[in-house]
């Protein structure tokens, strides 16, 4: 009495698979990538399960990914032996998009199918992918462990809903029949196939099987025989772990594929860095820079950190330990050989061989990133737009890099052209007047209003650069950074502001008589604002304004005190 029951998509879920479908049309080959991709996964889970439960792994042979096609019923169909899944995961994890912020995201697009897109190769597309190029998919799971009647069929047109019926499956893991749309038969053919698996698939660790396709054979007249041989499996991919091959061997493509696998992004990255530690530790490292942030960098839960595999097998995504939070975009896989297989999230959190690694990880992507920054400033500048802000995170952080670190940052100065924040300290160093110990900054809301500072007046006469600091958390992480290059930061609204040594002789000597000129007028001046400010002082650091407010030398930043303000506190 196998049931059959209706249910529907949840709302997002039905929102992003809509616009997936009309999104990624011109891209429609990258849905096999995707199965492909969760088939691989799931041998991973499966491999993974079974270091504890080795029985998982009983009657089935090699863990496989199988691709089948028939041209003539214009079908395609993903098999593999990996994990599977039981009734109640199959409606969650292809009904619903269990990701936060999902709804807050659908919310972004905007209606422009290239600019969509690109954001929903970020968000990953998935399982979903299948309807780019099939009007009708079936599923068939069983969880490995489970029983043959435990079976799971899931069917749907990518519409308003899906069905659900138990039914009986032989073998254990997840076999999906795609039935190809009419303008999408080239997906149900051979050589077309093979094709997308070379392109796509080729380093996943896990054989992709198809049926070979027998050599045609001919009479002594040259005529066609008829075809005896029965088709042998034949694995297509490459089906070695990419991180695990020498450099030398891996083309640029293959390092742009395999980024694209791991991290569910449709845009190349912007650099890499792979490497192979031996000595006390031995590990590989394959670590990506991105080309475009995340649309949820800023949450906190978001998915951060490394794919860890121990010994080439699998053991998490997201190991968010190898890596420091200011560097939580990078995208990569480490492969250890001092771990157990048996490790644990709460094992990484206190092993001393994991703080020996990410201290050294931490080292190459800020190594990366100088290197970037040195032979190509057009791959820098757009990394600088689309992470700076999360680098400016790091000196709080990270206490002992925070002299490579701030080597990264890119600063609006009033020596920039254009609005970009282009300019680097070390620059900003080597330009200094004679006698200048500080780096000078004024922070304000936007660029505008910290370039018209009354503040900045002095510094112009005199020639002196000074950092234009708009975002939110420079002032913080002003708090933080404290010096560069044995030179400090000082902001120039705050307190007396001494220039020391580029002050001449003549200009002291003027301020002296100024100020004994003016006592009278200031002490006037403090009895009518008593109330409203704390001290006034003749100064001879405006040039076009009469007066302006500074802050004291030890309170807090005029910035700081907004973000607070609009904080409610
Ligand atoms: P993602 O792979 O990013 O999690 P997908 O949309 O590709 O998102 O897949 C959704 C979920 O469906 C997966 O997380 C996994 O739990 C499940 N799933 C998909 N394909 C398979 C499969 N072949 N075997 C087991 N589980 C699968
Ligand atoms: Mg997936």
């Amino acid at each position: 009495e196998a049931t059959k029951e209706t249910l529907g998509f949840q709302t997002e879920a039905k929102q992003l698979l809509q616009l997936m479908i009309h999104s990624l049309y011109s891209n429609r080959e990258i849905f096999l990538r995707e199965l492909i991709s969760n088939a691989s996964d799931a041998a991973d889970k499966l491999r993974f399960e079974s270091l504890k439960n080795s029985a998982l792994l009983d009657g089935e042979g090699e863990i496989q990914i199988r691709i089948d096609h028939d041209s003539e019923a214009n079908t395609i169909t993903i098999s593999d032996n990996g994990i599977g899944m039981t009734k109640d995961e199959v409606i969650t994890n292809l009904g619903t998009i269990a990701k936060s912020g999902t709804a807050d995201f659908i919310s972004k697009l905007s209606g422009d199918e290239s600019k969509d897109s690109q954001l929903i190769g970020q968000f990953g597309v998935g399982f979903y992918s299948a309807f780019i190029v099939a009007d009708k998919v079936d599923v068939y799971s069983r969880r490995a462990g489970s029983d043959v009647s435990e079976g799971v069929h899931w069917e749907s047109t990518g519409e308003a809903d899906f069905s659900i019926e138990t039914v009986e499956k032989a073998g254990r893991g997840t076999q999906i029949v795609l039935h190809l749309k009419d303008d999408a038969k080239e997906f149900s053919e051979d050589a077309r196939i093979r094709n997308i698996i070379k392109k796509y698939s080729d380093h996943i660790a896990i054989p992709v099987v198809m049926k070979s396709q027998p050599m045609p054979e001919y009479d002594e007249e040259g005529n066609a025989k008829e075809v005896t041989a029965e088709p042998v499996d034949e694995v297509v991919n490459n089906a070695t772990a990419l991180w695990t091959r020498s450099r030398s061997d891996i083309s640029d493509e293959e390092y742009n594929e395999f980024y694209k696998l791991i991290s569910h992004d449709f845009q190349e990255p912007l650099k890499w860095s792979h490497n192979r530690v031996e000595g006390k530790l031995e590990y590989n490292s394959l670590l990506y820079v991105p080309a475009k942030a995340p649309f949820d960098m800023y949450n906190r839960d978001a998915d951060r950190g490394l794919k860890l595999y121990v010994q080439r097998t699998f053991i998490m995504d997201e190991a968010e330990q190898f890596l420091p939070m200011y560097l939580r975009f990078i995208k990569g896989v480490v492969d250890s050989n001092d771990l157990s297989l048996n490790v644990s999230r709460e094992i990484l959190q206190q092993d001393p061989a994991v703080d020996s690694m990410k201290s050294a990880l931490t080292k190459r992507v800020l190594d990366m990133l100088a290197k970037m920054a040195k032979n190509d400033e057009e791959a820098y500048a757009k990394f600088w737009l689309e992470f700076g802000q999360v680098l400016k995170e790091g000196p709080a952080e990270d206490f002992n890099n925070r002299d490579k670190i701030a080597k990264l940052f890119r600063f609006s100065t009033t020596a920039s052209e254009g609005t970009a924040q282009d300019q680097s300290l070390e620059g900003y160093v080597e330009r200094m007047k004679e006698g200048q110990n500080k780096v000078y900054y004024v922070a304000a809301e936007n660029l505008v209003t910290a370039k018209n500072s009354p503040h900045l007046e002095v510094f112009r006469k005199k020639g002196i650069e000074v950092l234009l600091l708009t975002d939110r958390v420079d002032e913080w992480l002003m708090g933080h950074l404290m010096e560069f290059d044995s030179k400090q930061f000082e902001d120039v609204g705050k307190g007396s502001l001494d220039l020391g040594e580029l002050d001449t002789e003549e200009e002291k000597k003027a301020a002296d008589e100024l100020a004994t000129a003016n006592e009278g007028l200031v002490e006037r001046i403090k009895a009518v604002m008593a109330e409203q400010v704390e001290e006034v002082r003749v100064t001879n650091r405006l040039t076009d304004s009469p007066a302006c407010l500074v802050v004291g030398q030890g309170d807090m930043g005029a910035q700081m005190r907004r973000l607070l303000e609009q904080a409610g506190q």
